[in-house]
């Protein structure tokens, strides 16, 4: 049962006394959410949907969804996740108790959550009722030589709406449930990945918008609600002052920018980067400790743009570096308002932004 007690409560204290930095947790289970809690998290600042896919109980619709020929059966498939989604997420939203909670809609490749085995892939086909062959080729179609880089993200909500909308009903049915039975008015905070270009945000943000309608017209209750982004791409970033005409705060994937600014795979990156750092061609490894100059460039002019359109723009940091201290310094200077980070690093986090507050943000340069 992790808690924070004695001594080091009362450290943590103190450092939450000094700190500006929110500090939020990356969590998706109740279980993560009640431990981000123990260990002070102020906030989700990334719920990722893409594990509650892989549910037994509902993997079977996923795949029916992923292999369903029309448009009419893909919602058929996905109308059976929305009651899970829905508990999901009111779990979630009674954890943190009226704390900020940040849902990223679906991310990954759709071919993550198909079986890789062939006898599994024949199994599928015999349980849906397909043929082998036509399941097969589908698989096929979905595979990509570069996944990260490929079908994913808001491109998928791009171009199967229903996947999107299915999640945001989910959110705002949950909303609306929490809302009424704490008595206080939840804002539930829906953010769209690999976003790189304003229309993208703007056609995923209407889709969010119509769902909204929709379940505030059928509850006959409205709720306030923000759509963000991720900033995970460098376009995204240098666009940062058009994006911020459209989404209503910024959380940094700074695992994908990273991957995306050196143009290294975040998959691959183990077979050389350790090596990069032995020789000294890299003072660390970029995906553990924020690249200022890359990396932290970049962030730096998303912040600066998106502010310039709309001053007091909530900025966040959702990759791993949010629970890194050193990234954290660099979060302190650029001026986030909070860091996200795995719930076990929230007290690291808490420490650390007190310190980058004392120290007014120095940040080591690696070139
Ligand atoms: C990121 O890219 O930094 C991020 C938080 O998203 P994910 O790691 O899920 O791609
Ligand atoms: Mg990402």
């Amino acid at each position: 049962e992790p808690q924070l007690s004695g001594d080091f409560a009362t450290l943590m204290g103190w450092a939450d006394e000094v700190r500006r930095l929110k500090v939020r947790a990356n969590a998706e289970t109740p279980m993560d959410a009640d431990t981000a809690r123990k260990f002070g998290a102020e906030g989700i600042g990334l719920c990722r949907t893409e594990h509650m896919f892989f549910d037994p109980e509902r993997i079977g619709a996923v795949r029916q969804m992923i292999m369903a020929e029309t448009e009419e059966g893909r919602r058929d498939a996905i109308a059976r996740l929305l009651p899970f989604q829905r508990k999901d997420f009111v779990e979630l939203f009674r954890i943190m108790a009226g704390l900020p909670v940040t849902i990223r809609l679906l991310d990954p490749p759709l071919h993550e959550f198909l079986p890789h085995k062939e006898e599994e892939l024949a199994e599928l086909a015999e349980s849906l009722g397909v043929d082998v062959e036509a399941m097969r080729r589908r698989a096929d179609d979905l595979k990509e030589a570069n996944p990260m880089l490929g079908h994913r993200g808001c491109r998928l909500g791009i171009t199967y709406p229903e996947i999107y909308e299915m999640q945001a009903r989910a959110i705002f049915e949950a909303a609306v449930e929490i809302g009424k039975e704490s008595g206080k008015a939840l804002v539930p905070e829906i953010m769209i990945p690999l976003v790189g270009m304003v229309r993208e945000l703007e056609v995923t943000r209407a889709q969010v918008d119509k769902v909204a309608k929709a379940v505030f017209a059928e509850t006959g209750t409205t709720i306030e609600y923000l759509v963000g982004t991720m900033i995970e791409l460098p376009r995204a970033a240098l666009i940062a002052d058009k994006i911020a005409e459209v989404g209503d705060f910024f959380s940094f994937g700074t695992n994908d920018l990273t991957q995306t600014v050196f143009g290294l795979s975040r998959d691959d990156a183990g077979k050389f980067l350790p090596t990069y750092v032995e020789k000294g061609i890299l003072p660390k490894d970029p995906f553990v400790s924020l690249d200022v100059d890359g990396v932290g460039a970049l962030v730096e002019i998303a912040a600066e743009k998106g502010r310039a359109t709309k001053p007091g723009l909530k900025l966040g940091i959702c990759g791993e570096h949010g629970g890194d201290p050193a990234s954290i310094q660099f979060c302190e200077k650029a001026g986030l308002d909070y860091v996200s980070c795995s719930p076990y690093r929230v007290p690291v986090a808490r420490l650390a932004a007190a310190q980058a507050a004392l120290s007014g943000g120095g940040v080591d340069r690696t070139a």
